[in-house]
């Protein structure tokens, strides 16, 4: 039987974690999860690429809980150790360990930056069998003396790509050479730049190379669309195509924090339930607006793409680049929020003219060209240049009214506002109607200073800045 033939109890795992495993609702094992396993259960040090997405956090938190079950931990020297880029992987990561680990009695400590430290300061000073953490703030506990790095025997690097994009390398660098009864080490990377490789080269001993999942792949499931714009019209066209493509819930992406935050609040003012999440939050912040979108409470969420970086949003229909991503790469990472677990999902892109040379990146990176999805914000209907940006799922044998645009498969799998229309669109008292909405109720005939966006309050409940 080969590894992708497996199930879970096939890999070795123990009772215990199957349990968990089967608690957890997953009934077979992920392609990177049936070869990794086993590998990290023979000791081997594994080389991953592959994206969020793929189960990687599984395929290594899994065998880490198998191995460290069979040995204590000491006082302030953790037994293993995770380095992730971003808080918010660090945060998934340990709830990874918590949900599978949670018939086995082991510690964990999380040493993230902008969260409360003095109950985890409690745990490491026991003693932890699994410490999760970013490298800066680490390095900060480190040199603090609060805590100590010699007796990790097993070291994670996830999203090694990301840590380097983000400048962590050097630190990265200095903690490894901290660990002087490493044993084993995991590398998980998306993509492998020249960096990353001379990593792996230095740290990894004869290591197991596992691949899964290459963007392209992935791509199948996902529809994506440009929509062609002038740079002054792009917000009334993101509202046009949230209306005319019956967008309930989605991913918003931008470039910089400053636009995440001028465009939630331009959302929250014509009543979307709208909220920014960006590097400088504070976590409790993040934490609070990721459960109130897990709530339905919210329904688009604006983030750039190092806030976005592991995010662990499963079932993601729609992602909205307002900004065309800077990389061909950031642009495979976002839409890859959508379309996961075999489920389609739809991936829009704002373009203007100055975005060419970044558009015509993406479309050489992809190997196709992408459908442009013509839309006007002043006026009626949506003029698709291609069939093909209109899913075949779609109902074609009756020809929809004007005020009810067709839905497709994914937007009618988007959660349901509560008590709301399926766009999520709440309407605070006084607000008068936004851009896209008097083009939906009136045909093309309006005059256009009542298309103007108006002065509008901010709903309260819409909580930015
Ligand atoms: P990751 O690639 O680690 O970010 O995981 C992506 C998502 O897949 C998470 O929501 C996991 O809970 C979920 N997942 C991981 N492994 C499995 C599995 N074997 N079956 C179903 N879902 C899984």
């Amino acid at each position: 039987m080969t590894d992708l033939h497996k199930s879970f109890a096939d890999l070795g795992l123990r009772e215990e974690i199957l349990a968990a495993i089967a608690e957890a609702g997953y009934t077979e094992p992920t392609p990177i999860q049936a070869q990794a396993i086993p590998r990290i259960l023979e000791r081997r040090d594994v080389l991953g690429v592959a994206q969020t997405g793929t189960g990687k956090t599984a395929s290594f938190t899994l065998p880490m809980l198998q191995i460290l079950a069979a040995g204590r931990s000491r006082a302030r020297m953790p037994r293993s150790l995770i380095l992730s880029p971003t808080r918010e992987l660090a945060t998934q990561t340990a709830r990874n360990f918590e949900i599978y680990g949670k018939n086995l009695k082991l510690t964990m400590a999380l040493l993230i930056g902008g969260v409360g430290m003095g109950d985890q300061e409690r745990v490491l000073e026991k003693g932890v069998d699994v410490l999760i953490a970013t490298p800066g703030r680490l390095l900060d506990w480190f040199e603090r003396g609060k805590v100590l790095l010699g007796g990790v025997e097993i070291l994670v690097i996830d999203e090694a790509d990301r840590m380097l994009d983000m400048g962590f390398i050097p630190d990265v660098e200095r903690i490894v050479g901290l660990l002087l009864r490493r044993q084993q080490t995991l590398l998980f990377s998306a993509t492998m730049p020249k960096e990353v490789r001379r990593l792996a080269d230095k740290f990894l001993r004869d290591p197991v190379t596992i691949e899964v999942a290459p963007p392209e792949r992935k791509a199948e499931l996902v529809e994506d669309v440009f929509v062609p714009t002038e740079p002054q019209k792009k917000r009334d066209i993101l509202l046009r195509l949230i209306e005319s493509r019956q967008v309930g819930t989605a991913m918003i992406f931008c470039n910089t924090k400053r636009e995440v935050a001028g465009l939630t609040r331009f959302l929250a003012r014509r009543g979307l339930d709208a909220r920014d999440i960006h590097g400088d939050l504070d976590q409790p912040v993040r934490q609070a607006t990721l459960d109130a979108f897990g709530r339905g409470e919210v329904r688009y969420l604006v983030a750039t793409d190092v806030a976005a970086r592991g995010l662990d949003i499963a079932d993601m229909p729609v992602v909205i680049n307002f900004d065309v991503p800077h990389t061909p790469d950031d642009y495979v990472h976002r839409i890859g929020r959508t379309g996961r677990a075999g489920r389609k999902g739809r991936a829009f892109t704002l373009i203007t003219a100055a975005d060419a040379r970044a558009v015509a990146a993406i479309e050489r990176q992809t190997g196709r060209r992408i459908p442009r999805l013509e839309l006007d914000p002043a006026t009626a209907g949506a003029r698709p240049d291609v069939a093909a940006e209109e899913s075949p799922r779609r109902d074609r044998k009756r020809t929809p009214k004007r005020s009810e645009a067709p839905r497709s498969e994914a937007a009618r799998s988007e959660r349901p506002a509560r008590g709301r229309g399926t766009s999520g669109r709440r309407k605070p008292a006084g607000e008068r109607p936004a851009p896209a909405e008097p083009v939906v109720a009136f045909g093309e005939h309006v005059p256009r200073f009542l298309l103007r966006p108006a002065p509008l309050r901010v709903p309260a409940k819409a909580g930015v800045e």
